[in-house]
């Protein structure tokens, strides 16, 4: 499986981490399916943008780039996203770009411009287009041509090999092609075919990345080697912020740490971003992000009361019902094209008979080691629930408050039980009352 990893000049947004999350729900369920992945993302940190940062910054290129590969994998470790096996930076690879791009030319699907640049000839490759079904007429008609765009032949021809031209200033190999930086889409060709061979399983990204990026990395690769590149090709739609498309100059911008520092908890960012399926649309809102807390809570909360359950009596069959029932469903939605929605709403009805029977007591001990077990499963591939935290002992002051609540309760002095309540929530304690008696955890940031 390869896919299309960030451009290490900035932050990743969350427009790249819904495409990093819904790779890696799709590798979660592939090996929870018995699948074995190899995964290759690549890192792009040689291109127009990363320049321009390390020329600004006057910083060396590796240098500048060193510090955005760092702050991604931080950002992914966050999101608990699993790293690839493979994370392949571009311009450790220049050799096996400057070898494809050669095979190119000899082939005559790649020829040299009047700028020195080598270019790839679209007209050359009949299947260019059944990606995404773009016509190369179509494209030629639509071109606009830019004042550089005259050293090709043609319009839609995109470059393999930049020359170097000042503005590159130190960043440049010398290479039998000449001075000069590969360009971006015989990056992706020459580093997936590298790792997984000439013809592979699964091909991720954006979907403004179907065209042109990907169209022509299987212009490139299957004309080089003259086999299919790849058999699968997944694309995750667009996201929306507040309903508007994400921009900076509108103020809707966010990276993963913009939203760290307003005190959301990753996870929840990460069960918002994948709890929508793919090939739709999905519009972040901070709405979203409170109810993807207490949906998040929700699971945490059913998963501590299993691990402290002290057992009460036979379900007699009905939490194995339950829970064949839901295995069911949230394989078949998650084998149908990663249905995640159907299968999230499964996992919910499930929460909400489990905590119907835990609150009547009719729970046994081996039946919620059980139900533990098989939520822990779940979460190897959703991945937000996490180890549960066992109560610890708590410091006298809040242990005597919870205690005077108890009373009041007892007392029915419903005022006083809310104000403790309350009090205890400001010291970041939640209380929850069940059939066995008051239960506490520590809220999460
Ligand atoms: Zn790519």
């Amino acid at each position: 499986m390869y896919t299309c990893g960030p451009t290490v000049y900035d932050y990743a947004h969350i427009g790249n981490f819904r495409a990093f999350l819904f790779e890696d729900l799709l590798k979660r369920w592939l090996v929870h399916r018995g699948f074995k992945v190899m995964h290759v993302m690549n890192l792009t940190d040689i291109d127009d943008k990363t320049i321009k940062g390390s020329q600004k910054q006057q910083m060396p290129l590796r240098k500048f780039t060193d510090f955005y590969v760092k702050a991604f994998f931080e950002d992914i470790k966050a999101l608990n996203i699993e790293p690839a096996d493979v994370f392949p930076r571009a311009t450790d690879l220049v050799p096996e770009m400057v070898t494809l791009i050669k095979t190119l030319m000899d082939k005559g699907y790649a020829y040299r411009g009047e700028d020195s640049s080598i270019y790839y000839a679209v007209c050359k490759f009949p299947g260019y287009g059944k990606l995404s079904k773009i016509k190369v007429d179509e494209l030629k008609a639509g071109a606009r041509v830019s004042q550089d765009e005259y050293a090709k032949e043609e319009a839609q021809d995109f470059a393999l090999w930049k020359a170097w031209t000042p503005e590159d200033g130190d960043v440049f190999w010398e290479t039998e092609l000449g001075k000069g930086r590969p360009g971006w889409h015989i990056e992706c060709s020459a580093m997936s075919m590298k790792y997984l061979g000439e013809t592979f399983d699964i091909h991720c990204g954006g979907v403004d990345n179907m065209f042109p990026h990907h169209e022509n990395e299987i212009a490139q690769s299957e004309a080089a080697t003259g086999k299919k590149f790849v058999d699968y090709w997944l694309h995750n739609e667009h996201l929306l912020v507040e309903g508007k498309k994400m921009a900076k100059r509108l103020g809707n911008f966010y990276t993963l740490r913009d939203l760290l520092a307003k005190g959301y908890d990753p996870i929840v960012i990460r069960y918002l971003l994948m709890s929508t399926h793919y090939r739709q649309q999905f519009n972040f809102t901070f709405e979203g992000l409170e109810s993807a807390k207490g949906a998040v809570e929700k699971l945490r909360n059913l998963a501590r009361r299993l691990h402290d359950a002290n057992g009460g009596k036979e379900s007699k069959g009905t939490v194995a019902t339950l829970t064949s029932k839901l295995e069911a469903c949230f394989d078949g939605s998650m084998d149908n094209d990663l249905d995640i929605g159907t299968a999230l709403a499964s996992l919910f009805d499930f929460v909400r008979e489990i905590n119907g029977l835990l609150d009547e007591n009719k729970v046994s001990k081996q039946e919620s080691a059980d139900i533990g077990g098989y939520l822990m499963q779940l979460d190897e591939v959703l991945g937000v629930i996490g180890k549960v935290e066992v109560e610890e002992a708590l410091p006298l002051d809040i242990d005597g408050l919870v205690q005077k609540r108890e009373q009041a309760r007892k007392a029915k002095s419903w005022k006083e039980a809310d104000a403790i309540r309350a009090q205890l929530k400001v010291m970041g304690i939640v209380l929850e009352d069940t059939a066995q008696g008051v239960r506490w955890h520590k809220e999460k940031a």
